[in-house]
């Protein structure tokens, strides 16, 4: 197969000189096209968690200047120290000479021979970083939510697990999951957003974080009601619908309402 060559251009420093170039994906051109696209209307995500440039995310493999190069990204942004170390270790033991930044929080390892690539990432997937752009949660933008942020109100990290977990299949649109109203991970509107507040996890329909939330449910069972949530896309979007145009036409009420099921039931 033909991997995406993302080789610098004329002009840029040739691989392993100190300052090293960035590549071409840096620049706005797509290092890779995946099959899903960000809805219309959604911004890129900034500091804390995961934002959402899905088409310029360099994960998997790539040609960069005429060697395989491999990409993986920090799931919601960020990980713990002792994981970053543990794989950059492993990697300089097979053989990488070079960790670059690239777009979309994704790194790149480069010098290792060929015959390294795949240990290597599989050493990246069993420590926890995203290395395949199918990945869920490249889905997801999550902030640090509580309790690494004092004005978080809700664990989004492991709310955004549990929803990366079980509902995989339908997460063709950008769910934002914030501690609070302000929306570090992503200012600008998506689909769907949890947010923290005072009423537990709120649900916010095709708006910013600092929208009303269409409905509530206890912070710490905010996932469970994207489940129903999910469980509505799948039993009504018609066939070849995106679960995002089924969100669509399905419109707040339902989908608030489904969002506060589960909590009805538990009530019985
Ligand atoms: S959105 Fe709120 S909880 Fe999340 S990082 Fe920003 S201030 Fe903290």
């Amino acid at each position: 197969s033909v991997l995406p060559d993302i080789s610098p251009s004329r002009g840029e420093i040739a691989l392993g000189e100190p300052r090293s170039p960035t590549v071409d994906a840096a620049r706005g051109e797509p290092a890779v096209k995946l099959p899903i696209s960000p809805l219309e209307g959604e911004m890129s995500g900034r500091t804390e968690g995961g934002a959402v440039e899905h088409s310029r995310r360099p994960i998997g493999f790539f040609n960069v200047s005429h060697a395989t190069a491999l990409g993986i990204a920090l799931p919601y942004g960020s990980m713990p120290a002792e994981k970053i170390i543990a794989l950059a270790q492993h990697a300089l033991a097979l053989g990488t000479s070079e960790i670059r930044l690239a777009p979309g929080r994704a790194l790149l390892f480069l010098g290792q021979p060929p015959a390294a690539n795949q240990p290597l990432q599989h050493t990246a997937t069993a420590l926890g970083f995203v290395t395949a752009p199918t990945d869920p949660r490249t889905r997801i933008a999550a902030c640090p939510g509580t309790p690494a942020c004092a004005s978080g109100r809700i664990a989004t990290r492991d709310i955004a697990e549990t929803i990366a977990t079980e509902n995989a299949d339908i997460l063709d649109f950008t769910l934002h999951i914030s501690g609070c109203a302000k929306g570090c991970a992503h200012p600008g509107p998506t689909a769907l957003a949890i947010v923290g507040g005072e009423n537990g996890a709120g649900l916010v329909v095709n708006a910013t974080a600092k929208a009303l939330p269409a409905g509530y449910r206890p912070g710490y069972d905010a996932a469970r009601g994207i489940g129903r949530v999910a469980a509505m896309i799948r039993s009504a979007r018609y066939q070849g619908e995106t679960a995002a145009a089924c969100l669509t036409r399905l419109g707040p009420a339902g989908i608030a309402e489904a969002y506060r099921q589960a909590q009805t039931e538990k009530r019985k």
